[in-house]
């Protein structure tokens, strides 16, 4: 919609009135779906000047601009980079501000296939990574040598759920002239300032919570002023980009952000109070509990809870995992999160942690509380934990 003022408003009416563009829509509430990659030039003189808004499909078109003005007033941010994954949002961050001869500061907790990525190609690439302990705040000071060029951050980590001090690693990494890099998949903006944090280089898997419907893999990342340019600069290199329905459905999935997410929010909490207090449980692993660990840092710099979070049952064996999973009825068995379902999946993080030692007694499940009843969700469960103590 045309601006008439330059106010500044509260982010869910961000979200509502971000990237509406009148002039462009024909006066429809939403943005054409624009499929296109050629774009013709009437003369030789337009087609040496490159005029008009737009030059070429992958470079941007209608769609992916009112996607990114959204996301961009979403975010506060200077710049929008879109990729066809969460996953590659990590990487795309990541070669924004590395080259050969680098040093990358990596979180022991990031999602695993960002730890593959670092590992792997970017090994080969010829920059290094050493992972630290999200329980470091100001400590990672320590850790930055002279040709650091990034520390990442993901906050809560992914399974584990610890939450990082953010500000302080971010004014220690940029003391040392360090990039602040962050995955805020979980929060979202929403519920987690990353830019008015610290963060120079802010990441979202769009498959979670952006779309919401389990029907999309999107990404992107979100750049402030010093970072804009070489975000950019890499985009157009490695030539990502995304579809125009993809595109359109992430836009779509952000006009209800806000109720969605305070609806995971409200019914995780009931679901992990209720987890807590139940015998077959040793412990849950969610920030926005009182009884974990986390909470304070979480309460000073979230201002929610998405509806993630993991569970650590009692040990037993695969026959009585079995006994629980299989015969839930609400909750799925699948990867991903952040759709209007819920789900469950067993997870063992041994095997992706080597800066911190992580040995859990019991059964470790990650759970994602959907949008159904909660009571439903709650007997459901209620169900599984009596399969579960029956079959130890
Ligand atoms: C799912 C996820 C990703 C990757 O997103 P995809 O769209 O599945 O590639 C990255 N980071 C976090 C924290 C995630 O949960």
């Amino acid at each position: 919609m045309a601006r008439k003022s330059e106010r500044k408003f509260g982010r869910l009416t961000e979200l509502v009135l971000g990237g509406r563009d009148q002039d462009m829509q024909f006066g429809f509430v939403n943005p054409p779906i624009v499929r296109g990659s050629t774009v013709l030039w009437p003369t030789l003189a337009d087609f040496r000047a490159l005029s008009g808004r737009y030059t070429y499909g992958r470079r941007g078109t209608p769609t992916s601009d009112a996607l990114c003005s959204a996301l961009a007033s979403f975010e506060g941010g200077a710049a929008i980079a879109l990729t066809p994954s969460g996953a590659s949002a990590c990487s795309l961050a990541i070669l924004s501000v590395v080259t050969a001869g680098d040093h990358l500061l990596m979180v022991d907790s990031v999602y695993e296939p960002t730890r593959k990525f670092c590992d792997g190609m970017l090994k080969g690439l010829g920059v290094e990574t050493t992972y630290y302990d999200p329980a470091l705040g100001a400590g990672i000071a320590q850790h930055i040598r002279p040709n650091t060029k990034a520390v990442y951050l993901e906050s809560p980590g992914s399974l584990t759920f610890e939450v990082q001090d953010t500000p302080a690693i971010a004014k220690a990494a940029h003391a040392g002239g360090a990039a602040v890099l962050m995955d805020n998949t979980w929060a979202t903006p929403l519920f987690f300032d990353a830019h008015r944090h610290g963060v120079d280089l802010s990441i979202s898997a769009g498959t979670k919570y952006l779309g919401g419907h389990a029907d999309l893999m999107v990404g992107y990342v979100s750049a402030n002023t010093a970072y804009a340019a070489r975000l950019k600069d890499t985009h157009g290199a490695l030539g990502l980009c995304v579809g125009p329905d993809d595109m359109f459905a992430a836009l779509r999935g952000m006009r209800t952000l806000g109720v969605r997410l305070a609806q995971h929010q409200a019914s995780g909490l009931i679901v992990a109070r209720w987890l807590e207090g139940r015998p077959e449980v040793l412990r849950v692993l969610h920030p926005g509990l009182e009884s974990d660990p986390n909470h304070a840092l979480w309460k000073r710099d979230f201002s929610g809870a998405s509806g993630l979070f993991a569970v650590e049952l009692q040990p037993a064996g695969e026959d009585a995992l079995a006994a629980f999973l299989d015969g839930l009825e609400l909750f799925g068995m699948g990867y991903s999160w952040g759709g209007f379902e819920s789900l469950a999946i067993p997870f063992d993080a041994r095997p992706v942690r080597t800066a911190t030692h992580w040995a859990p007694e019991g059964q470790m499940l990650r759970v994602h509380i959907g949008l159904e009843d909660v009571e439903d969700l709650i007997a459901d469960l209620e169900a599984g934990l009596a399969r579960y103590s029956a079959a130890r």
